[in-house]
């Protein structure tokens, strides 16, 4: 029987769900000038299929124009069909970026970074995961027989990030039950969300390829270990030159890293609606979790909400081009293109403002009582989606930092999301984000 190969062509949605629609690859060139049609009140399309209140109802129309850069074709057996799709900006049919075009604000974000501080966004997204199929996973963290068990998908899914334009890093087996990890090396700008979205997809293509399932979900059950999203960033300057590095600044950062940082740290609690964006991710924001339910940055410190990694002086990588930190308050439940964007944005209005480098910490921030916390400038990130969209609705600064309608209609987005779950006890919210995630 003959059969047509098909490209999807997609973007991230306000639930962090990849949709979008496909044509013939034959077309591939002609529709990167038409697109294809797009819907407004699709953004209301929460991550478990239901529509929140929209402001469009059923009026409107969009287009979703693919960018090439991002082309992922990839055979994944030995026969047909391969794994073909490509992202895109939504527009209006004027040309011009759809406000609620996840990739577009983060463009606009990474322009006004650029615009402030000269400075290109360098990083990466590092994911863990879990598989949902095997039960008998009883191999040990880190240990050679759990590396060994899934050593073949390991090996599929590093050549298959590779045809997809990825570069992948290091795999291993995490601390949670059927846990693992995948890092991917940095890229500049936009590219930093793209290869995001590419990662999830290919693990989630390699898995359903050997009838495997797996899942990224913030939290499987109240009392597991989390699959959290670091977002490991650095700054390159205009010749392309690694600029977080200064060995005389404090904790080795630059005044423009060390401004970015207090940036996202003074307004994390009005950003973590989007940077951990569902009703599990604040059952995994706890303390012990290894998590960040602070405030804080810290130096190499697992449980802070910025975290200088790592670099090592023996390494074939000069010390500056190794320097970068992570953010930690983030899961898979997220646009990687929205969370980017309040990062660059919070990031920037910090340098714009001319903040402090901030102090590491080095101790266990939850051993203090609020009136501690707050004499040393710290706050506990909210406790729930509900707050944290409290936070997020209520601070007009950071509400500007997004186009105009956006942030009343994430937070009627983010209230759909809440009211399916109604009703539902904290195992049984853990199993429906497992679901769709
Ligand atoms: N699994 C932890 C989380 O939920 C992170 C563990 C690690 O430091 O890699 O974020
Ligand atoms: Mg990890």
């Amino acid at each position: 029987m003959k059969r047509e190969e098909m490209v999807l062509a997609c973007c991230s949605d306000l639930a962090g769900k990849v949709r979008g629609k496909a044509f013939s690859a034959s077309e591939f060139d002609k529709r990167l000038r038409r697109g294809v049609g797009w819907t407004p009140t699709n953004v209301q399309i929460t991550c478990f299929d239901t529509i929140a209140e929209s402001p469009f109802g059923s009026l409107g129309d969009l287009v979703l124009i693919p960018d090439p850069a991002t082309r992922v074709r990839v055979a994944l057996g030995d026969t047909e069909p391969v794994e073909h799709f490509v992202v895109g900006n939504i527009r209006h049919t004027s040309g011009e970026p759809w406000e609620f075009c996840t990739r577009s604000i983060l463009q606009g974000a990474l322009e006004r970074l650029e615009k402030v501080a000269g400075l290109t966004l360098f990083g990466a997204f590092e994911h863990e995961f879990q598989f949902r199929n095997n039960t008998g996973d009883d191999s040990g963290a880190f240990s050679i027989d759990g590396f060994r068990a899934e050593r073949g998908f390991a090996g599929v899914l590093f050549a298959a990030l590779r045809e997809a334009g990825v570069s992948p890093d290091t795999f291993l087996r995490e601390f949670g039950r059927g846990q693992f990890e995948v890092t991917i090396k940095p890229q500049p700008g936009v590219a930093i969300a793209d290869h995001s979205l590419i990662t999830r997809e290919i693990v989630q293509a390699v898995a359903h390829q050997s009838n495997r399932k797996v899942t990224f979900t913030p939290l499987r059950d109240p009392a597991g270990v989390g699959n959290g999203v670091h977002i490991h960033m650095s700054f390159l300057d205009a010749g392309g030159k690694p600029a977080t590095y200064d060995p005389s600044g404090r904790h080795e950062l630059s005044k423009e890293a060390g401004q970015f940082i207090a940036g996202i740290l003074k307004y994390l609690e009005s950003i973590v609606a989007i940077t951990a964006p569902s009703v599990v991710s604040y059952l995994r924001l706890t303390p012990h979790r290894w998590s960040a339910a602070f405030n804080n940055l810290g130096y190499r410190d697992r449980e802070a909400a910025v975290r200088i990694c790592p670099v090592s002086d023996i390494s074939d990588i000069e010390k500056a081009s190794q320097f970068n930190f992570e953010f930690r308050a983030a899961d898979c439940t997220a646009s990687p293109y929205l969370q980017l964007a309040a990062l660059v944005h919070a990031g920037v209005q910090g340098i714009e403002e001319g903040l402090e480098m901030p102090v590491a910490t080095e101790d266990d921030l939850s051993t203090l009582d609020a009136a501690a916390l707050n004499a040393r400038g710290y706050v506990r990130l909210p406790q729930t989606l509900e707050a944290a969209l409290e936070r997020f609705a209520t601070n007009s600064l950071v509400r500007s930092w997004f186009p105009n309608g956006f942030a009343d209609t994430y937070v009627k987005h983010k209230q759909g999301e809440m009211s399916f779950l109604s009703g539902r006890d904290p195992a049984e919210i853990c199993q429906a984000y497992e679901q769709v995630y």
